[in-house]
């Protein structure tokens, strides 16, 4: 039987992976630098805003360390919440869909929220939440330094920019995040509710996958 061959590109994919998940500390010392999953850490022992008293879970963001493409979510649902990852329901098959359309795999990506902890009921998270876990969001970008941003919905979009605009005016619209090219489109459970508007999310993956 012929041994798999281990080539120096397997071992930098495996390598990636295993940062993505958050256990590079435990491979490299990374001294002082922070790292995506130092980061991580600090944000599991978060209490800064109320909704630490109802997570089951801090959702803080899943996928490849060093992702040319970061897509940004609002915040973790029921079933993120009860597993820690993000994207993972019904509006994830739809992401990993989405996904596939600019010929990738989740792997490929990164993907997290400005949110780090559910909003009870999924209600659309609150100015001060999104105000007190925007540093986090802001600091997993800086890490990961991504080629593109998508952000799904407008609390993703509005946090980023600093501005108050609705979905319909800006997706599709390209702009910049502190240099970096962001493309809005919807969220993925506003997709499964607007089935009539895929179509234009089909074409914003068609837009990132000409720019990646
Ligand atoms: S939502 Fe963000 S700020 Fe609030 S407790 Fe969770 S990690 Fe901390």
């Amino acid at each position: 039987m012929n041994e798999p061959t281990i080539t120096p590109r397997t071992v930098r994919n495996f390598m990636r992976a295993l940062q993505g998940m958050g256990v590079d500390s435990y491979l490299f010392d990374e001294g002082d630098r922070m790292t995506l999953s130092k980061l991580r850490k600090e944000v599991r022992q978060c209490r800064k805003c109320p909704l630490a008293a109802t997570r089951r879970n801090v959702v803080f963001g899943e996928g490849d360390a060093r992702a040319r493409l970061v897509f940004v979510g609002e915040a973790p649902g029921e079933e993120e919440d009860m597993q820690g990852r993000p994207f993972v329901g019904r509006a994830g098959k739809l992401l990993d869909q989405l996904i596939e359309r600019i010929g990738l795999g989740r792997g490929d990506v990164y993907v997290c929220n400005v949110l780090k902890c559910r909003p009870p009921g999924n209600r659309d998270p609150e100015e001060q939440e999104r105000e007190l876990c925007k540093h986090y969001l802001f600091a997993q970008l800086e890490l990961i330094k991504p080629k593109i941003i998508c952000t799904l919905g407008r609390h993703a979009y509005n946090t980023l920019l600093g501005v108050d605009e609705r979905i319909t005016r800006i997706r599709g619209v390209l702009t910049t995040y502190r240099g970096t090219p962001l493309l809005p489109t919807y969220h993925p459970s506003f997709l499964l509710r607007n089935q009539n508007r895929v179509n234009e999310a089909w074409d914003d993956m068609e837009k990132l996958r000409q720019l990646l």
